[in-house]
């Protein structure tokens, strides 16, 4: 029971910001230079800065929230990618690749004062073949004199073009109900097939050489034959069916592991892309940190998007057999050291070479998917955080005493929690509120979200 004169108004819009679920994904892509980080940076409303001054900038995070009419979604930017990097078509097949994995509808952008080009048109074959809605948009029409220039991009065979000007605003509005019209409600991952009730969906996530290769041969008892391919060349299933502990797993983008890309520019950025379109499909992530070298700040990295991306976690510590005595306390300090912000997670040492320890990979995929899942009522949840009030009230500030006065899980996959307070809850106590919601309730390997609102 919520506390006498409590706002229920208050809490159920705090619910809805909170989110019910994974948010449809929007896409924009198209050539370099077209615009399409002014674009993105327009529709997210300029909150995080992604033009880059400097080309070929690797950037960590390529996924923003942003909100048009009511609806939230997510903005893919596929900007960033420069011809000189990878070579133009390249560039633009893996966006487009990306775009087809990852995106629920895309927003292809092109250039009207220069027109389609050969790219542009090789752009929307893919796109074509992709079968995802596409949202046309003709940019850089500044002024009213070049929407002439933008009628011409009918010839895309896309349907209509939206003359927009990313840069001042211009005609955005009218592109984005387009683009709503496009997204679905939902993604489409949450449904259907290997969606609710399907096989559970499990990124193996890792920098390149950690084993993630091995591992998935291990695991599918098959040595398939690797091939380099270039990127978008060929349309191979991107996921793959595996039979696990008695279960269907559907591992994602195991084509992307399989093919091994590896380029010499530019190669960090396009896994850091296909990283976050997996995690974006899958439910848990499976990061494999290679035992035999130093833990690495792209071992961070990539554990600190499982996490952004709110998904379920297990640390897969492999190559196992190259530890001796020496390198095993040091892994051990590194793992204090640098993961000290998911010690949460589920962990498993194991060696894809020898198949140590391979049979505890699924149970703990399986805690860390029920600890993502796991509801507290809020009856259980507000006599827990009363005792705590109690017990550990927050410390007096400025001569006021901020108190918890009512708390709820908006949301699970991952858990939300939403507090209500009297006053500003300091970093420190809300970590505090977290670990002992962790040691009274379990969520072992998921992340948790709270948020604290103030009550005037
Ligand atoms: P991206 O490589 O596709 O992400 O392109 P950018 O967003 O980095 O933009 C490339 C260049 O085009 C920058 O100099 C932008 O300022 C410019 N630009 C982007 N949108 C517009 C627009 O609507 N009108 C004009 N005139 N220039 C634009
Ligand atoms: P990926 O780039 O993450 O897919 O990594 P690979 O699966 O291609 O593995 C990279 C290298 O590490 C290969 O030479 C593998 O044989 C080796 N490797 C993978 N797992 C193990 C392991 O458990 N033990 C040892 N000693 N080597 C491994």
């Amino acid at each position: 029971a919520a506390e006498e004169g409590f706002d229920l108004e208050e809490v159920e819009g705090a619910l809805g910001e909170a989110g019910h679920g994974p948010l449809p994904v929007l896409a924009v892509v198209g050539r370099p230079n077209v615009g399409k980080s002014t674009l993105v940076n327009r529709v997210i409303g300029r909150r995080e800065a992604v033009v880059e001054d400097r080309p070929g900038v690797t950037r960590d995070r390529v996924t923003y929230e942003a909100e048009w009419a009511g609806r939230r979604f997510k903005v893919v930017d596929t900007g960033g990618w420069e011809q000189d990097v990878l070579g133009i078509d390249a560039s633009v097949a893996a966006q487009a690749e990306y775009a087809v994995e990852a995106a629920d509808a895309v927003v292809f952008v092109v250039d009207a004062q220069v027109g389609a080009t050969d790219t542009d048109e090789a752009v929307v074959k893919l796109l074509r073949r992709a079968g995802k809605p596409v949202v046309l948009c003709a940019n850089k029409v500044d002024g009213p004199s070049a929407e002439a220039e933008a009628a011409y991009l009918w010839s895309l065979g896309l349907g209509e073009p939206h003359p927009v000007s990313a840069l001042h605003g211009r005609g955005t509005g009218d592109l984005l109900d387009a683009v709503l019209e496009a997204l679905p409600e939902a993604p489409e991952q949450s449904f259907g097939a290997g969606g609710l009730g399907g096989p559970r969906r499990v990124a193996l996530i890792g920098r390149p050489n950690v084993g993630k290769s091995s591992l998935l041969n291990k695991v599918a008892r098959e040595d398939r034959v690797v091939v380099n391919e270039v990127a978008g060349t060929t349309r191979d299933p991107v996921d793959e069916l595996i039979e696990l502990g008695g279960k269907t797993w559907k591992f994602i983008d195991t084509a992307g592991i399989r093919r091994r890309v590896h380029l010499q520019e530019g190669a960090d950025y396009y896994a850091s892309l296909r990283t976050a379109a997996a995690l974006e499909k899958a439910e848990v992530a499976v990061v494999l940190i290679d035992v035999s070298e130093e833990i690495s700040v792209q071992d961070q990295r990539i554990i600190t998007m499982a996490v952004e991306a709110g998904r379920a976690l297990v640390i897969a510590y492999n190559k196992w057999d190259t530890l001796d005595e020496e390198r095993r306390f040091y892994l051990e300090r590194e793992i204090e050291r640098d993961l000290v912000q998911v010690q949460w997670a589920q962990r498993v040492n194991v060696s894809a070479r020898t198949g140590r320890h391979m049979e505890k990979l699924v149970p703990a995929i399986e805690t860390a998917l029920e600890g993502w899942e796991t509801r507290v009522p809020t009856g259980r949840l507000n006599s827990f955080l009363g005792e705590i009030v109690a017990s550990h009230p927050h410390p007096v500030r400025g001569g006021k005493q901020p108190r918890i006065l009512f708390g709820t899980q908006a949301g699970t996959r991952p858990p939300r929690f939403v507090l209500f307070a009297s006053g500003f809850l300091e970093a420190g106590y809300r970590r505090f509120i977290e670990r002992r919601l962790r040691e009274e309730f379990g969520f072992a390997g998921t992340p948790i979200h709270l948020s604290v609102r103030v009550r005037e």
